[in-house]
């Protein structure tokens, strides 16, 4: 049956005035639509099929040509092992900028190469995006205006294309990038730098890179592509796109004993539940307790709300879930979308309907929490680099939550919560701390509440001239800091360098 398979590549609008958009769905009825009424535009034009890696970049060159004033094409540094290049399209009224107090978000799809359906769903959100965006659909708008969107459809085009040229059956052939490297196992281990600092005190909590020492394996060119971007873009939220179960996955993915399975929370533990249950429950299966399982191996995870801790399912070392909350300020859930890692072309209109809502209800979390800018009381230049330090006294508790997050750029920052009552905490080398007490209320699609820290510098130390040796020690411990953190600072910029050398030099 190849009716439905006939395709029409889009037209790209060279000349505005004869702007046409073709659709030809199945039984050749076609389309031909003007661009005068924004109202009759289709939610999506995009055709419901797999589409090859030659035409990603068609598909959104022609996103971009619809809608050219929020959207942006780019490409990550690193290609693929086989020399293709990453595609990400960029949603925001700002392309190419980042905006103080707007969030940044990404999907990442398709990182499985034999895992497809994330890769399609993102190819429609992205359309999805731009035609609501245009037919003035204020929801959609208020999300772009306040949201920097990053969408990265295929993070494995090597393997999609090996999967695809196989039928697409296997349940593992083309799961790997082309050096046969699992990527969700080939990021650093800083679940384990985690726990060891747990073990011992340490409360260094946030921002592991630069305690990694060694790595187990070589970085691969697309994980180290995806690592650049972590670190490059201020991420606040993210969801990592799979396939061959049906459920939301959240933090920790590897046990913290070593043990196979074992509940293993994060300090997020309550958020992480919160962003799980977002999508399951706007998924329009996910969060079924009648549906069926995919496995014989007992899972089922609809009977409980469609959602696990990563770890509590099988425990993994290398993910790129961890990675993203160890290594930055981002918070991450790995998405599995579905018991068919490699669907039919047939299943995929009714798939995009079930995840349509919970993948931009999901969007909307970037938003949950507080944000704010941090300042210098005196000279009111932005701190970037404040750790901003979380206590949950909800209905008589005194949580520290031990995971800070940083500013960034101009002093701005984030911090996902879901509602209570809550001591924020700014505090920076130079500077008094400070805190704000701050009631985090439940306030769906509105931007996040905003919590601005103005800190008093501390007058400036010297070492005392008459070898006060209290002052002394006032100066050394306060210097030790600085260098520490100008230390930390320059590995994190470093650290990918001389992972970069390591993996020339191993390869
Ligand atoms: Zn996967």
């Amino acid at each position: 049956m190849g009716c439905c398979r006939k395709t029409s590549r889009w037209e790209y609008p060279g000349r505005r005035s004869l702007l046409t958009a073709v659709i030809v769905i199945c039984g050749a009825l076609v389309t031909f639509l003007g661009e005068t009424n924004a109202a009759a535009i289709p939610t999506s034009t995009l055709e419901f099929r797999h589409h090859s890696n030659e035409e990603i970049p068609d598909i959104l060159a022609s996103i971009h040509g619809r809608c050219p004033n929020i959207t942006r094409i780019y490409t990550l540094r690193e290609r693929s092992v086989r020399g293709l290049p990453l595609y990400v399209m960029e949603f925001s009224t700002t392309p190419g900028y980042h905006k103080i107090y707007r969030p940044e978000f990404k999907y990442i799809a398709n990182m499985h190469g034999n895992e497809v359906l994330g890769r399609e769903l993102l190819l429609h959100v992205a359309s999805y995006l731009c035609e609501r965006y245009l037919a003035g659909d204020h929801d959609m708008q208020k999300l772009i205006n306040l949201t920097r969107i990053h969408l990265l459809p295929s993070m494995n085009p090597d393997g999609w294309q090996v999967s695809t040229d196989t039928g697409g059956t296997d349940y593992l052939i083309g799961r790997t990038n082309n050096n046969s490297v699992d990527l969700n196992r080939n990021f650093p281990d800083l679940d384990r730098i985690m726990f060891s600092n747990e073990e011992v005190h340490i409360n260094h909590n946030n921002h592991l890179l630069e305690q990694v020492e060694r790595l187990q394996e070589p970085i691969q060119p697309e994980t180290k592509a995806v690592m650049r971007l972590i670190m490059q873009v201020p991420f606040v939220l993210s969801a990592n796109l799979h396939g061959g179960d049906l459920v939301a996955n959240y933090p920790y993915d590897a046990s913290r004993s070593g043990a196979t399975t074992e509940y293993t929370e994060s300090p997020d533990d309550q958020t992480f539940r919160h962003l799980a249950l977002a999508y399951a429950t706007n998924h329009k299966n996910m969060a079924n307790p009648k549906r069926r399982g995919c496995g014989d191996d007992g899972y089922n995870f609809g009977k409980q709300g469609g959602i696990t801790n990563g770890a509590a399912w099988y425990s993994v070392q290398g993910g790129m879930q961890d990675f993203n909350y160890l290594s930055s300020n981002d918070f991450e859930i790995t998405l599995e979308l579905g018991c068919d890692k490699y669907p039919p072309a047939s299943a995929l209109q009714e798939e995009w309907e079930n995840n349509r809502n919970a993948l931009i209800q999901y969007m909307w979390q970037a938003h949950i929490g507080v944000k704010g800018r941090v300042r210098d009381a005196v000279s009111g230049q932005p701190l970037s680099n404040t750790v901003i330090h979380v206590k949950n006294v909800t209905a008589g508790r005194n949580d520290d939550i031990l995971h800070d997050v940083t500013s960034v750029h101009d002093g701005d920052y984030w911090r996902l919560l879901t509602p209570g009552h809550y001591v924020i905490t700014a505090s920076r080398d130079g500077y008094h701390p400070l805190s704000h007490r701050v009631i985090v209320y439940d306030r769906p699609h509105e931007e996040a509440q905003r919590v601005d820290f103005h800190l008093q510098p501390l007058p400036q130390l010297m070492p005392s001239a008459n070898g006060d040796s209290k002052s002394d020690t006032e100066y050394e411990e306060a210097y030790e800091e600085t260098v520490r953190n100008n230390i930390v600072n320059n590995l994190r910029k470093k650290w990918l360098l001389n992972a970069y050398k390591h993996a020339i030099t191993s390869n």
